[in-house]
């Protein structure tokens, strides 16, 4: 974002390549067939050179309880008979087809003199406007923002705030998402702005060097709590929204530890300035997602008040900022210039996600903010995660990563977390580099090369050169690594990685009890309702099914409080008659009861301790893991 920093990669060949539409001198019949094909929608509309275009955003938040922002486009140098304004599909940091454009309404576009143009749309998300007697096109639109609970993917205003994502608010020019932009806000004078955009000399005007850029920074508008800090002479500020009387000051010294962490990882930080809004809200505990110089962030409002939570707080912080280097700037292929029109694929999304999440601790318990039995605790958990995971040998990590935009309806028995199992591949292979290196490589050489390689120089790097750049940094070969644990859905040996650190895997087990393989839920009556039916447990073969509602165990009457000690009541082993709703039948199903033993896991020193294990410790963990 800033002009050494986020330096969006000059590639737009194909954008470029495709042909310009203006008028030939010789015949004007065939520019009348040519605005027929516009009409009808068979030529995509195109323009003169790129480097005529000038495109100034405003947007209008100042009728706040309407929750209607009011955009406008103005496009001047246009030579071309027509223009396409599209609103995305999908914004970077949340894989998911969201369709903006269905918010839009009162779309209108208009010459440079106000005289009103003809548009109509080619597809759900582009309007296509027909060029005036001058050389400007403007379009004007409202957008409904009002979903608060999922404002990091959204936007939202009303009296409180208002808050935007650029790509759920702003069409791109088709063909020239690579031109300056301006964007002018117009608000409430006693409200003021939190945003990585660049700022002009001019108040409330904000400039971004390409439309990546401007979508990339989420904007806070309103009467926000800020602080300020400074690391390596570099500014960051925080915005939060939400807080009731409550002196959050306590954050400053914790955020700014883990930005020094980050910064001593890749020697530096690479931006002009950071902003991190949060949200504290009554609903989601925290999300969060992530931009080049800054990122919004979603936590329950209780629970930070009471510092309840403090430590997730920490840890999703810590997770989206490390993006800004993972993800942000060590970018896939389709992940910069974006095609915001539809999905992007990759199979290295559990890169960017997965050692994310590990990095994340990591830099928790190096910054001091965690204890060492923090991390190990979260490492355990996402072990344990993975381990109880269903469809952990039927989706590896790449494939994962590359079905990233769909949500099975039978996901609970089929997929993974590649944030899970990426984050413990990468502990793994973190713990691997040092050990075939003899302490001398890490998994941080990996991503100062990556950063060097790929981030500083804006290349996106193709799924093969993680495994080169792993190979040249440990001077070793990978390929079986990862073809077992990134490409594959081999198990998932810990205890074989974790002991060059001196740590040990322990699992405790409680008590059997009665175990049908079903996970269920509470209906609004009380009843118990099927979720889930795990394949190969005695459920599964007795054919419980999804949806089911359970009314009686062996004639017993069930209800969501006493199921499950009438379950733990019985024989393991024996069979009992489950009488439940199948849809609208009466059913009455004989199933045995099978058991579970809940795995309790840890990640435990062992005694004694050799020298090099403690150092291996050290250099992980830093001083914290000498306390
Ligand atoms: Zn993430």
């Amino acid at each position: 974002m800033d002009a050494a920093g986020e330096k969006i990669r000059k590639n737009y060949t194909q954008e470029r390549k495709m042909p310009r539409f203006g008028f030939p001198k010789k015949a004007r019949i065939y520019g009348s067939l040519l605005l027929v094909f516009l009409t009808l929608g068979l030529i995509p509309a195109f323009s003169a050179s790129p480097q005529e275009l000038k495109i100034a955003y405003t947007l209008d938040a100042r009728q706040p309880a309407t929750h209607l922002f009011q955009v406008s486009i103005s496009v001047d140098g246009v030579k071309a008979r027509s223009l396409d304004f599209s609103l995305p599909a999908w914004m970077p940091g949340y894989s998911k087809i969201l369709d903006f454009a269905k918010n839009v309404q009162e779309f209108r576009a208009y010459d440079g003199t106000g005289q009103e143009l003809q548009f109509f749309k080619v597809d759900k998300q582009t309007w296509r406007v027909l060029r005036g007697v001058d050389g400007t096109i403007k379009v004007a639109y409202k957008i409904f923002a009002n979903n608060l609970a999922n404002i990091n993917i959204a936007s939202h205003l009303d009296e409180t705030h208002a808050f935007f994502n650029g790509a759920a608010l702003f069409c791109y020019v088709v063909g020239f998402k690579e031109r300056p932009v301006t964007l002018r806000i117009q608000k409430r004078a006693d409200w003021k702005i939190a945003t990585g955009l660049e700022k002009t000399a001019e108040a409330d005007v904000f400039q971004a060097s390409n439309y990546d850029i401007l979508v990339d920074c989420p904007t806070e508008i309103g009467t926000f709590t800020q602080y300020d800090f400074s690391v390596d002479g570099i500014p960051h500020h925080i915005a939060i929204y939400g807080l009731k009387d409550f002196d959050a000051g306590f954050i400053v010294a914790d955020i700014s530890k883990i930005v020094q962490a980050c910064s001593r990882l890749f020697g530096g930080l690479p931006y002009r300035d950071y902003t991190f809004i949060y949200h504290l809200i009554d609903r989601e505990r925290r999300s969060g997602v992530e931009h080049a110089n800054s990122t919004a962030i979603i936590f329950n409002q209780l629970d930070f008040q009471a510092r309840r939570k403090y430590d997730d707080f920490l840890n999703v912080t810590a997770h989206e900022f490390f993006h800004l280097w993972n993800i942000k700037r060590i970018h896939p292929q389709g992940w910069g210039p974006f095609d915001y029109s539809r999905e992007a694929y990759t199979k290295s999304h559990w890169f960017a996600e997965g050692i994310t999440t590990y990095y994340a601790g990591l830099i928790l318990v190096r910054s001091g903010l965690w204890t060492k039995e923090q991390f190990y605790q979260d490492m355990a958990t996402k072990i344990s995660d993975h381990e109880l995971a269903v469809g952990k040998k039927l989706m590896s990590l790449e494939e994962a990563s590359w079905n990233i935009w769909l949500k099975p309806d039978n996901s609970a028995n089929t997929t993974i977390s590649y944030y899970i199992k990426g984050a413990v591949v990468g502990f793994m292979l973190d713990l691997e580099i040092r050990k075939r290196t003899g302490g001398r490589k890490s998994l941080d050489d990996v991503m100062r090369d990556l950063d060097q390689s790929f981030g500083q120089k804006n290349i996106a790097y193709k799924n093969e050169e993680l495994l080169q750049t792993i190979n040249k940094i440990s001077g070793s070969d990978f390929s079986a690594f990862y073809e077992r644990f990134v490409a594959g859905t081999d198990d998932l040996p810990i205890n074989d990685y974790v002991s060059s650190l001196g740590l040990g895997l322990i699992c405790v087990q409680d008590p059997p009890v009665g175990y049908l393989g079903i996970e269920t839920q509470k209906t609004l009556d009380d009843h118990v309702r099927i979720l889930n039916v795990i394949p190969g447990t005695s459920g599964y073969d007795s054919g419980l099914d999804i949806d089911d509602i359970i009314l009686a165990l062996n004639d017993e009457r069930v209800n969501y409080d006493n199921w499950p000690d009438l379950l733990n009541r019985q024989k393991i082993g024996g069979i009992v008659s489950i009488t439940l709703y199948h849809r609208d039948c009466l059913v009455t199903k004989s199933v045995r009861v099978g058991e579970i033993r809940k795995a309790h896991y840890g990640l435990k020193e062992t005694e004694p301790t050799t020298p090099e294990q403690s150092h291996a410790r050290v250099s992980l963990l830093g001083n914290q893991s000498t306390k």
